[in-house]
């Protein structure tokens, strides 16, 4: 069984309402249903995410079927200026992503803290439930704009790193990137209280003005990284790229558990890292290839590294990650019913 993906080339860009439609992305949409539009704002001083500009096509024909479109993210587990929703949406306004220019409301799925969360059972192999950002679980169906382009972890990102990763709440980006808990460096504290406030688990505690972690109460949240400017707190780095990959599709599934989605996947500023980073040299390596749109993750996800790859000339990604098996997510994926890995590409 073969499911169909649609390609616009880059140079055509601005005939995406058009192909969108043709593509299929909005007829699971219902009247009245509160749609969700996923995509990463940008982090400050990333030049790479998907700009504003191509959200209001896709507004567009979600209200065409009298649905309520919003664009949502979910807080990061790393501090910076997505970490919780006060200073996300700063970000997202400053990088354009305003009712004016998109036309509808933002919404960050997870709260002020990052700790608004729906648990969803998916017995899997690593998770027995899994923690949604709030008002992704709210949502009636979803549409996920996903930028394509290199991965530090999973070789590249798209829909299935932007569906599992992106809509975890904070507690679920933790337990997809680690199994431990925080690193405690002790010597960095000045007892100011502020994480201790902020640890809902109540696993943190001063003595003699230092914070003490009981490790045995601690759940990985990651909200004491996030609350204490000291960086006193640090991510342990310890899953391989293997486990994150799978682990991230078990968060799909959950995700996607009883709602329908369809995926728009950006084959543009393909840089080496994703856009959480900020640095001026994570800059496009090769040059913008297209849009790949569909209603299969899985197909949309290996049409889009299957295009990258022959517009390249060789593979890509290994070629920046030579260390990193990024195909490990796809396979995944298919195995647990997400979708298929083999796919007509209908050019536009
Ligand atoms: S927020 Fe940081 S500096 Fe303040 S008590 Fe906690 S660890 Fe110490
Ligand atoms: S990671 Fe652990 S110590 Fe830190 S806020 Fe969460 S539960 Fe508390």
């Amino acid at each position: 069984m073969f499911s169909k993906v649609y390609f616009l080339p880059w140079n055509r860009k601005n005939e995406l309402c058009d192909f969108l439609k043709v593509a299929g992305v909005v007829n699971h949409v219902k009247a009245r249903d509160f749609l969700a539009i996923k995509i990463h704002f940008g982090e400050d001083g990333n030049d790479g995410y998907i700009r504003s500009e191509y959200v209001l096509p896709v507004v567009k024909i979600v209200k065409e079927r009298t649905a309520y479109p919003f664009l949502t993210d979910a807080s990061t587990i790393y501090v910076g200026k997505r970490s919780d929703a006060y200073h996300h949406l700063l970000i997202a306004n400053k990088h354009g992503f305003t009712i004016e220019k998109c036309g509808c409301p933002v919404v960050i799925a997870d709260g002020m803290r990052g700790n608004a969360e729906k648990k969803v059972e998916v017995n899997l192999k690593y998770f027995k439930n899994v923690y949604i950002a709030h008002e992704i679980y709210n949502a009636d169906g979803f549409v996920f704009m996903s930028h394509f382009k290199g991965h530090e972890i999973t070789g590249f990102g798209g829909a299935l790193k932007n569906i599992g990763m992106g809509c975890g709440s904070k507690s679920g980006k933790y337990a997809m990137h680690h199994s431990s808990k925080p690193l405690v460096r002790q010597e960095l504290c000045i007892g100011c209280g502020t994480c201790v406030k902020n640890c809902y688990q109540k696993a943190l505690y001063l003595v003699d003005k230092r914070i003490v972690m009981n490790k045995e109460k601690c759940t990985g949240c990651g909200q004491c990284m996030v609350s204490c400017v000291l960086k006193v707190f640090k991510l342990n780095w310890n899953e391989g790229p293997a486990t994150v990959q799978e682990k991230i599709v078990e968060y799909a599934v959950g995700v996607l558990k009883n709602k329908n989605g369809s995926y728009i996947n950006f084959l543009n500023h393909i840089s080496k890292y994703c856009d959480c980073f900020s640095l001026e040299k994570n800059g496009p390596l090769m040059y913008d290839v297209g849009i790949v749109a569909g209603v299969d993750p899985v197909a949309v996800d290996q049409a889009s590294y299957d295009v990258v790859n022959k517009a390249f000339g060789k593979d890509f990604f290994k070629s920046i990650y030579p260390e990193i098996d990024p195909t490990i997510q796809l396979n995944y994926a298919e195995k647990l019913g997400l979708g298929n890995k083999k796919y007509i590409l209908v050019k536009y």
